[in-house]
């Protein structure tokens, strides 16, 4: 090695070790591409997304291809639903076009995924809104980056009755509650409400955070009531 080569790594030795890995890993680009877009997914480093992989090189063929088609259908063929924004193989979403379901209340939510967590829980028969994200100065989003406009949209229609705000206990949840409470105010015929605040299930009192444990308090409720929605 000469005294440049021994200079230079030594003052940047990430640049070897990145260098000897990639020439160690990859004889192919072929497989130096998978690596690549398999990394870019989230909580996937490089060597997971070998390992992923090459367990796909050696599964039969048949397998991998019907991998690579199912994703591709996924993209193509995946939309978003034009009245609540939840994802959708049609226009509108079995949920908004299920006539049973309570199209009276809409039950505001951050994204997709909570969509999914609340519909297991089996006790919210309304409608949804998917915001597809939160206000967030600090990261640039502002109001008009998430789907409050068509939620106000959805309201003037006049057939909502009751909007339950399901965001985040954060402080960018309580910053997008904040604002759309402001923009419905106008509505004064509409039901505000959010998710209760407290304890969780199965927590002990002595674990429980001060401001969680005060909230607890203040929003207590009558034990005869809690008895019956549990029933
Ligand atoms: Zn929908």
């Amino acid at each position: 090695m000469s005294y440049f080569c021994i200079a230079f790594t030594r003052n940047y030795p990430c640049f070897k070790l990145k260098n000897n890995l990639m020439e160690q890993e990859f004889a192919s680009h072929l497989l130096e591409n998978a690596v690549n877009e398999f990394s870019k997914l989230p909580g996937v480093g490089r060597k997971t997304a070998l390992r992923l992989v090459l367990y796909l090189l050696r599964q039969n063929e048949d397998a991998s291809t019907s991998f690579g088609e199912a994703i591709i259908k996924l993209r193509k063929e995946i939309r978003y639903c034009s009245v609540c924004h939840n994802i959708s193989e049609e226009e509108v979403c079995p949920i908004c076009s299920n006539t049973l379901r309570d199209h009276s209340v809409v039950c505001v939510v951050e994204n997709v995924k909570d969509v999914m967590s609340i519909e297991n829980t089996h006790q919210h028969r309304g409608l949804y809104h998917v915001l597809g994200g939160l206000i967030s100065p600090m990261d640039g989003i502002g109001p008009q980056d998430i789907e409050i406009d068509s939620l106000i949209e959805r309201i003037k229609s006049g057939e909502i009755k009751e909007v339950i705000l399901a965001l985040s206990a954060t402080m960018e949840g309580d910053t997008t509650n904040f604002y759309i409470f402001r923009r419905l105010a106008p509505f004064t015929d509409i039901k505000i409400t959010m998710l209760a605040r407290g304890m969780s299930v199965g927590n002990d009192i002595e674990y429980t955070d001060e401001l969680t444990l005060g909230r607890s308090i203040i929003n207590r409720t009558l034990f005869s009531d809690s008895f019956a929605k549990e029933k």
